[in-house]
């Protein structure tokens, strides 16, 4: 597997192409146009930079990692690639799109992997060239920081792909946690009900949001309270997963809250928008109610 694709340089996809390229994986890095790509590659080597100016990486390191990403022109240069990666924006006809495009110049033996945070890796294997080889490879954002990698297996999904993208994954250096195709994963499913909780604490005034966010801190020991989490993640995203949870489950437990869809028709997005639980237009975060 010494060849990556990986399609959509945005935010996951330049990750994921640059923790490849570190691990000394050549890397095809493919967008919606050359200049995507480029402008991809071009953040990789800002993100390089950076570990470069924090001790963590020297310049050969840096350069030897840049050397292997190659921006492209589209799927077309995947033919050569053992693994390829869609990180695409997340909108199933995208997706399908490309599967079609890339399933045409990939190898028999290829496999395609999606990092969809929401759409059932079962029902994206029917655009894929071959449903045994189509496999869900989750990542977290940001990619070189977060060591979790969920894999999540379709019902076609076979033994050999599940352990020929694991392999990538420890060769990346990152930990794997296997999934059954449910949706929110493991991670998502655990965590947004937890965010969504506290939505609906605030809305019915049980606290406010600066005592729910250091309780769940100083009580839970977590990092980062709740509501900040959420604005964090965006209150958008933390909206469209949980009715993704709500719808594919039916089980009423999931809910979206009042409070979130309320803040997300005020575009009241989180951190991304200036304002979300907390006002962000300052100096430090303001907890707004
Ligand atoms: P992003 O908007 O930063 O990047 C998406 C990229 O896909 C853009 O550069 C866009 O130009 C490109 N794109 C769109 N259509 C394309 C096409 N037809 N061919 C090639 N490229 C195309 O989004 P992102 O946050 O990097 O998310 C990408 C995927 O990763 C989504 O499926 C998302 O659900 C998933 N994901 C995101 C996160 C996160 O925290 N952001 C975490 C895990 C998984």
């Amino acid at each position: 597997m010494d060849m990556i694709g990986v399609i959509g340089a945005g935010q996951m996809g330049a990750g994921i192409a640059q923790v490849s390229a570190q691990a000394g994986f050549r890397v095809r890095l493919a967008d919606v146009s050359r200049e995507r790509a480029e402008a991809g590659r071009a953040e990789i080597a800002r993100a390089l930079d950076r570990q470069v100016g924090k001790d963590k990486i020297d310049e050969g390191a840096r350069d030897a990692a840049l050397a292997l990403i190659e921006p492209v022109d589209g799927v077309a240069a995947m033919g050569e690639a053992r693994l390829v990666i869609e990180a695409a924006t997340e909108r199933e006809e995208i997706k399908r799109r490309i599967f079609a495009d890339v399933g045409a110049v990939m190898a028999a033996d290829a496999i395609l992997a999606s990092n969809t945070s929401s759409i059932p890796i079962t029902r994206l294997a029917q655009a894929a060239p071959d449903p045994a080889r189509f496999v869900g490879v989750h990542f977290f954002n940001p990619v070189p920081v977060m060591g979790l990698i969920e894999l999540i297996r379709g019902l076609a999904t076979s033994d050999a792909t599940v352990a020929a993208v694991e392999a990538y994954a420890v060769r990346l250096g990152k930990e794997v946690v296997h999934a059954n195709d449910a949706p929110g994963f493991i991670v998502n499913r655990v965590l947004m009900p937890m965010l969504n909780e506290a939505c609906f604490a605030l809305g019915e005034g049980v606290a406010s949001v600066r005592d729910i966010d250091l309780a769940c801190r100083l009580g839970l020991n977590h990092p980062m309270g709740p509501l900040a989490l959420a604005d964090f993640i965006g209150l958008d995203t933390c909206l469209e997963i949980t009715r993704v949870l709500f719808e594919g489950t039916g089980d009423p437990k999931f809910r979206p809250a009042p409070v979130l869809v309320k803040y997300v028709e005020a575009g009241w997005f989180g951190r991304k928008a200036g304002r979300g639980f907390y006002d962000y237009t300052g100096a430090e975060p303001v907890p707004t109610r």
